[in-house]
């Protein structure tokens, strides 16, 4: 069967830059490797003294058969004194766990094409897609295979290529198109409950334009009540506590950096307020982010294409924008903390919150169910609710 390897640029433009790297993946992560590879590793010449201490047998399953151990710095047993792996250095790529060898790079699987991506979790690969120039080129391969797969539907196809059109509208704050995708989605819901024929999500996303045309999408994100501070800052700490959960490892001193961030932004009460984190977004943030005007719409557009919007986990279209909503103003209170603390933002303060982010996120199983819990829990359970995020 004839199909489709779609591979945007900044895949193939990223390139792990190894010991400089600013939290390596070699660090706090359980990695696992199948029984064959364990077996050649002990058998290779040069590895097999040190894979004694380094490997674990775990012997789970033949693919889960032993672990790479980590010293007290939670560094992979493998790694040299200049950061370097040395299963890479002396064996070549064939021997490396199935983790080591393709992350950051992911894919997922629509109709039978195969959409290739990286994780932001990784600093290199959050800089690649958030900051490199002509990183969202598409190339589509012709591919072959036969294994089966479940049809999208034609809603779902219409509300992600819509989305995408909303986020991306020329001169138009990503407010206002997130403010459309959210009414996009309200219909896109009654339609995949089969309430409307998918032709409502066709009018709806006509009305959407012209609404943005003629400025009255404006008028209709500005009359949002946006007296909700006290929901938004419980939300806010609700989230960064649940993320404060995880367990030490990688990526844990630099999430450090953005709770003492938090702290720093504290009254003389050390009382923190959503008032004093938009003021931040207002007077710094935003400021220092005028070299970087697409960083959001870049950030979304990779969103809804990496995560397959509005199809993410099992959650309902406008479930999954409300997690959108939340993800992104998370990130915005990220920014402005860390621009409050540092009076500013370098691509390095940047790259900080995105990818700290999304490892702490990715590191929830349940992420998703969580998120939607604690909006309907504080009072953003409708669409004119969770757009007060926005304000
Ligand atoms: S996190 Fe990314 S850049 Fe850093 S070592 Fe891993 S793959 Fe390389």
């Amino acid at each position: 069967m004839e199909k489709s390897l779609i591979r945007p640029s900044f895949v193939t433009q990223f390139s792990c830059i190894g010991s400089d790297c600013e939290d390596s993946c070699c660090y706090g992560w359980n990695i696992i490797i199948d029984k064959q590879s364990y077996k050649k590793t002990l058998a290779h010449k040069e590895l097999k003294s040190l894979a004694q201490t380094a490997l674990k047998k775990v012997k789970k399953s033949e693919q889960q058969w032993a672990q790479m151990v980590l010293d007290s710095k939670g560094a992979c047993g493998f790694l040299d004194d200049k950061q370097l792996c040395q299963i890479h250095a002396k064996a070549g790529e064939d021997l490396l766990s199935h983790t080591c060898k393709t992350y950051p790079r992911m894919s997922h699987m629509k109709d039978g094409d195969r959409y290739e991506s990286l994780s932001l979790s990784c600093p290199e690969a959050a800089r690649t897609i958030l900051l490199k120039p002509d990183a969202f080129q598409f190339e589509r391969m012709t591919v072959n295979h036969h294994r089966t797969f479940k049809a999208t539907p034609i809603w779902a196809k219409k509300a992600h290529d819509y989305t995408i059109q909303l986020l991306l509208k020329p001169e138009q704050p990503i407010e206002h198109g997130l403010t459309a995708v959210g009414i996009l989605m309200k219909t896109t819901e009654r339609v995949a409950n089969g309430e409307l024929e998918s032709s409502a999500i066709d009018d709806m996303f006509q009305q959407l334009l012209s609404l943005s045309n003629n400025g009255q999408l404006k008028q209709h994100f500005e009359g949002f009540n946006k007296d909700t501070e006290i929901h938004k800052m419980h939300a806010f700490t609700s989230m960064q506590l649940w993320l404060n959960t995880n367990k030490a490892g990688r990526g844990r001193s630099r999430f450090e950096q953005i709770n003492q961030a938090i702290c720093a932004m504290g009254d003389g009460d050390n009382k923190i307020s959503m008032g004093r984190i938009n003021q931040a977004w207002r007077d710094v943030a935003l400021p220092a982010l005028a070299e970087h005007q697409t960083l959001f719409s870049r950030y979304l557009f990779y969103y809804c294409y990496h995560m397959n919007f509005p199809q993410v986990d099992a959650l309902t279209p406008s479930q999954a924008f409300r997690v959108m909503l939340l993800d992104f103003f998370m990130l915005r209170c990220y920014l402005a903390v860390i621009a409050a603390q540092k009076q500013g933002l370098s691509e390095h303060d940047i790259i900080l919150c995105f990818q700290v982010y999304h490892t702490n996120r990715q590191h929830k199983a349940n992420y998703s169910q969580y998120a939607v819990e604690l909006l309907d829990k504080g009072q953003f359970e409708d669409l004119a609710s969770i757009l007060t995020l926005l304000a």
